[in-house]
């Protein structure tokens, strides 16, 4: 048998196949316990097969598997409308902290002092960020503070005996949470068009807009990284109507420190911490979409909400609160990183961060607008929605630049998304990125372009050199394979 030697081979096989009989990660000391009845053999299996591996296997096997994804941590990853953005070390440091990890949602509140006021001080934050100064940090995702920004636009409604008003006008280009938002919290979705330039039609709009108009959701920035130009006439046409404007910042990359979407007159946002304040989003979570309303409207939010009175910090249930939508207050340890973020920008900071975003998009935007189409054809905010339109036409789809830029080790861009952009590859460089990942992105956006007249099967290939390649899409979304087994 011949060895061949290679500094990239990588023991990639499960640990299942590493499994030899009888060999141990651990041994368990004698016990200095009594001995305990084992239980009723009926409720032992013998036929699940675990492997038998030694620390060392274990240690080396999850230290590959963590290589194999994309993270932030190891890729550029502009994958837009997701913010995914450098998660300061300090946050996590900060959140760490004894006073801050090793405290239980149960814990008297006098014994917690610090932690509500911290929540009080983000609260404080992000009231001054959205100038909606009314804030709850309960929801758990995005889509939580949608739902409760939802709830609290009925009860508003409802405390004015102006129930009839359940109709929740969405644009066609908004987040896909947006209408399931809507239509669990009981609203009916009547859908807005957009114009030529991306806007929300104001025409079609103002047809819209009548005694059933619940809310208006508008993303803001929008889906199409744009600034809506015609925003103060958008909301004063909801408002005319008696309508609520709620506005979703999942994404207020382009705006801190720039907009206030209070001094608008949106009445109701939510922001995602795991976004737009650097704390580590995918995978599921944790993540965290405090929801942020007018002075108004602050008796209805969910609880709790943090409060400073002259007894000390305490967490209190608002007046009218629509309730708890969730156990506790919501992923503490999230608001903690998320607090130490702004903290340690300041205000100031927090505008450098839209500037520099905004200018990493539209720098990327210009660079290459020559090869591949815009969404519309203007300066954007924080990110740049490109179209693959030209390249399909020359046999290359939006998803096989996406699987090729993997090779080149970088993340694909957010595909497909907005719908209403035909091959829309969606790119957020984010404002962490240096000049030279933003230069290398362009140069192999325009190698990949070249490469359809040059070598075409390169991309439809792609990716080539990941731990998985390409995947029969179709098999993958009809018969997916959700959990190893033995078999295989
Ligand atoms: C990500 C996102 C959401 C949903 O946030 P989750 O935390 O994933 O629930 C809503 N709207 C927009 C515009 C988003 O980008």
């Amino acid at each position: 048998m011949t060895i061949t030697t290679g500094a990239g081979d990588i023991d990639r096989r499960l640990l299942m196949d590493r499994s030899v009989p009888r060999r141990v990660a651990f041994t368990v000391p004698d016990s200095d316990v009594p001995f305990q009845k084992l239980p009723d053999s009926s409720y032992l299996r013998d036929d699940v097969e675990l492997p038998e591996v030694s620390q060392l296997e274990v240690v080396r096997y999850f230290s590959v598997l963590s290589q194999l994804n994309f993270s932030i941590d190891t890729n550029f990853y502009p994958l837009g409308s997701c913010t995914m953005k450098y998660n300061p070390k300090i946050n996590d440091e900060l959140a760490n902290l004894p006073g801050l990890a090793d405290i239980h949602p149960l814990q008297p509140e006098e014994t917690v002092q610090g932690a509500i006021r911290l929540l009080k001080s983000l609260q404080d934050d992000l009231g001054e960020i959205t100038g909606l100064p009314g804030v709850s940090l309960a929801p758990l995702a995005g889509a939580q503070g949608e739902y409760a920004g939802l709830l609290i636009t009925r009860a508003y409604h409802a405390a004015r005996n102006d129930a009839e008003r359940t109709v929740a006008i969405v644009p066609d280009s908004a987040h896909g949470t947006n209408p399931a938002s809507a239509a669990m919290a009981g609203l009916e979705v009547a859908t807005v068009r957009s114009d030529d330039h991306g806007n929300v039609d104001v025409e079609n709009l103002r047809e819209l807009a009548d005694g059933r108009t619940a809310v208006f959701m508008l993303t803001i920035p929008s889906t199409m990284g744009l600034f809506e130009p015609n925003i103060l006439e958008i909301i004063k046409i909801i408002h005319d109507a008696g309508g609520l404007v709620y506005a979703d910042g999942a994404n207020l990359n382009a705006l801190l420190g720039i907009v206030k979407l209070g001094d608008l007159g949106v009445d109701i946002c939510h922001s995602n911490l795991h976004k737009t304040f650097s704390t580590p989003h995918g995978g599921g979570g944790p993540g965290s979409g405090p929801v942020m309303v007018t002075d108004e409207l602050a008796k209805y939010l969910p609880k709790p909400v943090a409060e400073k009175t002259e007894n000390g910090y305490v967490l209190a249930i608002p007046e009218a609160s629509i309730g708890p939508i969730n156990g506790f207050h919501g992923s503490f340890s999230i608001a903690a990183r998320a607090y130490a973020y702004i903290k340690s920008l300041g205000l100031e900071g927090l505008q450098s961060v839209s500037e520099n975003a905004i200018i990493g998009a539209n720098y990327i935007q210009a660079k290459l607008k020559d090869k591949y189409d815009l969404a519309a054809d203007r300066y954007c905010m924080h990110e740049a929605v490109l179209s693959a339109s030209r390249q399909k036409k020359r046999g290359v789809a939006g998803l096989d630049i996406a699987k090729r830029l993997l090779d080149f080790g970088i993340h694909a861009p957010t595909m497909y998304f907005p719908l209403i952009i035909e091959e829309a590859l969606m790119v957020e460089p984010t404002e962490s990125e240096s000049r030279e990942t933003l230069d290398h992105f362009i140069a192999v956006m325009r190698q990949i372009d070249d490469e359809i007249d040059s070598t075409p099967e390169l991309i439809h290939e792609a990716p080539h050199d990941l731990p998985v390649t390409r995947l029969d899409e179709a098999k993958a979304a009809r018969k997916p394979v959700l959990r190893w087994t033995a078999e295989g």
